[in-house]
């Protein structure tokens, strides 16, 4: 069953009629689950407000828990290789988590990422409806299957729906989720499953940004893109 708007525990949380900035701020002290216990510090969403296009990944992992930001460890670095060869300028869009807090396990000295539950998913639900309010994206994308089922439900199959437009949800008038980069992460050891999964993530991205524009300034200021095989490399060095 899709989570249902305004049943979250965080949304009592989000201040009425506050701020992008507000909003955040709140976000900074919720307990409304147990995942703030052992996270270092809430993880927000951050990019343009408002957006044309808003992209929700899974949960921030070990470097972003650390830094505060989203998406800047190596899943973020393939997420950048993504948007750069749909030719999405990352700064206008807005890049969010469905989940704002680190969920880990211990593994000798490392914290491993743990996958969160329904129950967690639900309950940081509240700030990315407020997230979604504020951003107004014309156009989100949901980077894997946890950020798909926090916005189609549990049953959302991503495999079988991946790249498929949704017109008819409450959260945005079009929907499309696809690979989280981290998956691509975990292909990297076969050449072959990467390159054609990469090929997926960025065709997804092609398609979602075909449905919006972007100010047009800073495709001038491009940089070539870096071969994929050299951007493969700093990512196992990274
Ligand atoms: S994961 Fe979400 S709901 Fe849980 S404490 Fe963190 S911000 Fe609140």
């Amino acid at each position: 069953m899709p989570p249902r708007k305004g049943s979250s525990p965080s949304l009592a949380l989000v201040p009425e009629d506050a701020s992008y900035e507000q909003v955040a701020l709140a976000a900074r002290d919720c307990r409304a689950c147990g995942l703030y216990a052992r996270a270092t510090q809430t993880v927000f969403g951050e990019g343009a407000v408002p957006s044309p296009l808003m992209l929700v990944g899974e949960q921030p992992g070990d470097k972003e828990d650390l830094q505060g930001h989203p998406f800047v460890g190596p899943a973020g670095r393939i997420l950048d290789e993504a948007l750069e060869r749909a030719d999405i300028p990352r700064e206008q869009v807005y890049v969010t988590n469905a989940v704002k807090h680190f969920k880990w396990e211990p593994r000798g000295k490392r914290r491993m990422h743990a996958k969160p539950n329904m129950a967690e998913v639900h309950a940081c639900h509240g700030w990315l409806e407020a997230e979604i309010a504020l951003v107004q994206p014309a156009v989100l994308v949901c980077l894997g299957a946890t950020a798909a089922a926090a916005i189609f439900g549990s049953g959302y199959k991503l495999m079988e729906n991946r790249g498929h437009v949704t017109t008819d949800s409450p959260w945005a008038q079009r929907v499309i989720a696809t690979y989280h980069p981290s998956a691509l992460l975990r292909m990297m050891p076969d050449e072959d499953a990467y390159t054609q999964a990469m090929a997926f993530l960025v065709s997804d991205l092609e398609l979602a940004a075909s449905f919006v524009s972007f100010r047009t300034e800073r495709r001038r200021e491009r940089r070539p893109s870096e071969s994929l095989l050299g951007r493969r490399a700093s990512h196992r060095a990274g």
